[in-house]
């Protein structure tokens, strides 16, 4: 096992410091004023839409990119900003892209030591076997990368940028390339390994269910900034706007106005969580709205999506609004049917002109 000693940062230190960072590629703006802290021993998910920025930050983080301005600092200290740039062999960073670069003509273990010419050789062995053996796949040494399954690629690269005992290891969409059925038990593995060598991880992701499984917390990127930060439960739970509730899970919005911690609006007088009073966006997640035939605001189904795990339906009330009801029951309603549909969880507000 690799010993949490040999990495190099207390838990709760940051590790790293991005401040007012921007880059841009001509007209576009890739990150914007991006600030953002990431403490020793975290694991933070980046999630946003394709084309946010996430790879530009990872890759500004490990120097293979420059910034336009602002400053990166790595274990306090600065490796871009007013005085000058570190370059990327000197900062401590690894980075697993999402195709993994696994070099084919090398064996495993050569793959595993590459990054490592500066030890000498009996050090480097110990250290490739060492890491190896935290990812489980000490037996596979001599393989070549054909000769390993997706999952087992994926391990190896994490391996090879473990290795050289990195205080920071960033990952690009790393589970991308592997099938639905794997990518649940590599994430958990990944996460474990990561937690196991007490080294720092950053990833970044579009898929929801990666980020909030993955995360202790999750960053939510939208053109180039981070809108919201925190643990998964409180982003999906209490998105700080509007944008950040439809980016993340199916969300409904209805207009609504607000009197003293209660909104009224066409499903009823409810609880909400809103620190204003005045009109509203009111946003009520799929799974918070139940469907009966006996409760509730009269609805006519629309259609029905089914997921196996769970069902959405899509109902109209009586305004003409849709809403989306997902529901872990097996509901058998058809389209045309008459319903009824109520709040059954949270409501969050806006303010209406958010
Ligand atoms: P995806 O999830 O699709 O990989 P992303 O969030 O990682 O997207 P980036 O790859 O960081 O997004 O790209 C952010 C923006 O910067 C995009 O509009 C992209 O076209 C642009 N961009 C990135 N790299 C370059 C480059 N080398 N030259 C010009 N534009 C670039």
């Amino acid at each position: 096992m690799v010993d949490r000693a040999t990495t190099s940062a207390t838990a709760g230190d940051p590790v790293l410091s991005l401040t007012a960072v921007t880059k841009r590629f001509g007209d576009v703006v890739a990150t914007v004023d991006l600030s953002l802290d990431v403490v020793a021993g975290e694991v933070l998910v980046i999630i946003g839409p394709s084309g946010c920025g996430k790879t530009t930050l990872l890759r500004l983080v490990a120097g293979v990119e420059t910034p336009d301005a602002g400053r990166i600092e790595l274990q306090g200290r600065t490796v871009y900003g007013p005085d000058g740039v570190v370059p990327p062999e000197k900062r401590s960073v690894g980075l697993v892209p999402q195709d993994y670069a696994l070099f084919p003509h090398m064996t495993v273990a050569a793959n595993v030591g590459f990054g490592l010419t500066r030890r000498d050789r009996r050090d480097r062995a110990e250290r490739v076997s060492e890491v190896l053996e935290l990812v489980q796949l000490a037996d596979l040494a001599e393989r070549y990368p054909h000769e390993l399954s997706g999952g087992e690629q994926q391990r190896i690269a994490l391996a090879r940028s473990l290795a050289p005992d990195p205080a920071l290891i960033l990952f690009d969409e790393p589970f991308s390339n592997l099938d639905q059925a794997l990518r649940s038990d590599v994430r958990s593995e990944t996460r474990r390994i990561i937690e196991a060598s007490g080294t720092t991880a950053i990833f970044v992701t579009h898929d929801q269910e990666e980020a909030f499984s993955l995360a202790h917390r999750v960053a939510v990127m939208l053109d180039g900034s981070i809108h919201q930060i925190g643990a998964s439960s409180d982003v999906y739970l209490r998105p700080a706007s509007r944008r950040v509730a439809e980016f993340l899970g199916d969300a409904n919005f209805l207009p609504g106005r607000i009197h003293n911690g209660y909104v009224k609006c066409e499903l009823g007088t409810l609880p909400v969580l809103a620190d204003f009073d005045g009109p509203a966006d009111v946003m009520v997640r799929a799974e918070n709205l139940q469907i009966s035939l006996s409760e509730g605001v009269p609805a006519e189904v629309v259609s029905g999506e089914f997921y196996g795990h769970d069902q959405v339906t899509v109902v109209r009330t009586s305004t003409g609004r849709m809403f989306r009801i997902r529901s872990l029951v097996n509901l058998d309603v058809s389209p045309g049917q008459q319903v009824r549909i109520k709040v059954g969880g949270d409501v969050v507000a806006y303010p209406a002109d958010n």
